[in-house]
């Protein structure tokens, strides 16, 4: 209590020696009112009532403010729509401040009464007065030259799939991510002692790659950038991943919901929702209203198995780490490369999860199949992220010819198996089954004992498939174990006999 009395005295002295109140014949009339609080230049922002005064209708308000802030006809106040509420008999609203009827900027109070008289006052009030109120500047160029200088390669409004969810979203078929702004006094010195009012374009530009969502307040009158204000949160969720318990993964807030992008590794690890496509397109996201951002097996581990979304998004995020940490390695191309998962995919039963890079791109982009016609468990447990992150690595460093599917694509799937398996042990080091390739999911590989599953453990030994075999679809699969079997004898240091 001591220490409130203090702060009010401090308040009280600091805004007596400002001036504060414009009008002072009307100083008398209006208490007995306190100021709690000021602003960077003076003005009141919290004004308590010892007892209650001044009315609560509009003009008493109005007139009220007026002797408070010493602003002319011109200032008018707006009350926000759906802010009006009462709770114990105390009624509350909000005033959005506009100047000649264009809205200011951060300009808005708060007032609450009862019983016909006002309580409190409070919130940011803006010097308008003499103000610019025409543009020079027209809007489009506004928008175009703000465009210009982020200069991505590809924005929101460009992408046809994005344009056709947000269509689908808004049920307006006319929407679109192309800016629309919103003219507005701001004073670009808010928190500083001298006020700089400027006209000013407001608007967004969602940019895809490099990925940025901003909002813009660009000079109606010189068409300079003034303010800029990232729309895009990173926050730090947490959930129940469908193969690897509890874990937490960094995600985005947008559009007041958390998504699966992570934009603090690399260029970004990006996981989205096929619903079932055969292709990388139409895709989702994954979205979380949680105010905790927890990410529940209640919620996510349903009829379409959503939390197997989790296990890719979080085993990208594990692979990244793994690659970087122990091998020095900012993603597949040393370069911060995008990775782009893609969960729910309709993909035939045998390539249950593939990559795709056209030589070009700097975005490798994962496919995770559901495993519908086994035990439909959707193949995104971690190590089968690390095996097609590492397919990316050999694309990139060995060039070792997949043509060959019995020799040189063997090499290809064997460094993946042994890449899975170290981003397994990397992230669940407690694991009992690393060497057993998928375990999650139901292991398909096992790399200390290939013949489990009839693959060979030595060159051109038993289950060895040789060219010129054609029963065998996939022989790069098996005459991998050779080598992710040679990896695990070296691993674990164990003296054995070969074949
Ligand atoms: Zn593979």
């Amino acid at each position: 209590m001591a220490v409130l009395v203090v702060f009010n005295l401090i308040a009280l002295v600091s805004f007596a020696q400002q001036g504060g109140v414009k009008d002072e014949s009307m100083k008398d009339a209006l208490r007995p009112y306190e100021i709690l609080a000021t602003d960077a230049i003076g003005n009141p922002t919290f004004i308590d009532f010892i007892s209650t005064k001044v009315k609560s209708d509009d003009t008493s308000v109005y007139e009220f403010l007026k002797t408070i802030y010493g602003f002319d006809e011109n200032t008018t106040f707006v009350e926000k729509e759906g802010s009006a509420k009462e709770q114990n008999g105390i009624f509350s609203k909000k005033l959005f401040q506009h100047y000649k009827g264009i809205k200011v900027e951060w300009g808005q109070i708060v007032v609450t009464y009862k019983d016909g008289f006002l309580r409190s006052v409070n919130g940011h009030f803006t010097p308008t007065k003499n103000s610019r109120t025409v543009p020079l500047t027209p809007v489009d160029n506004a928008i175009k030259n703000t465009i210009q200088k982020i200069g991505a390669e590809e924005y929101a409004w460009e992408n046809m799939y994005l344009q056709k969810m947000l269509r689908e979203e808004t049920q307006n078929p006319k929407a679109t991510y192309y800016p629309t702004a919103e003219l507005l006094l701001m004073d670009k010195n808010i928190n500083e002692g001298e006020t700089d009012v400027r006209l000013v374009y407001k608007f967004d530009i969602y940019a895809l790659s490099p990925e940025s969502h901003k909002e813009y307040f660009v000079d109606a009158t010189t068409g300079e950038i003034v303010y800029e204000e990232s729309l895009i949160m990173h926050v730090g969720g947490s959930g129940d991943t469908r193969y690897s318990g509890k874990q937490t993964f960094e995600t985005q807030l947008f559009n007041g919901s958390y998504r699966l992008h992570d934009y603090t590794r690399g260029n970004g690890i990006i996981t989205y929702d096929l619903r079932g496509n055969d292709g990388y397109a139409p895709f989702w996201d994954f979205t979380n209203s949680d105010v905790n951002n927890w990410w529940s097996s209640a919620v996510y581990n349903n009829a379409a198995r959503d939390d197997a979304a989790l296990d890719a998004y979080w085993g990208a995020e594990m692979t990244y780490d793994y690659f970087l940490e122990k091998h020095e390695r900012n993603s597949w191309d040393r370069n911060g490369a995008r990775i782009e998962n893609y969960v729910h995919s309709s993909i035939d039963n045998t390539r249950i999860a593939d990559w795709s890079r056209n030589n070009l791109s700097t975005v490798g982009k994962i496919r995770y199949g559901d495993n519908d016609e086994l035990d439909g468990n959707p193949w995104t447990c971690i190590d089968l992220v690390g095996h097609e992150f590492g397919h990316d690595i050999e694309a990139t460093t060995s060039q070792i010819s997949s043509f060959n599917n019995y020799e040189g694509g063997a090499l290809r799937e064997g460094l993946s198996d042994i890449w899975g398996a170290m981003v397994k042990f990397y992230a669940k080091p407690l694991n009992t089954s690393i060497y057993a390739h998928g375990s999650d999911v139901s292991a398909f590989r096992n790399m200390s004992q290939p013949n489990l599953h009839s693959d060979p453990d030595t060159y051109q030994a038993n289950h060895w498939v040789f060219e010129g075999n054609t029963t065998n679809l996939y022989p790069n699969h098996t005459n991998s174990a050779v080598l992710s079997h040679w990896f695990y004898i070296l691993a674990e240091g164990i003296q054995q006999q070969m074949q």
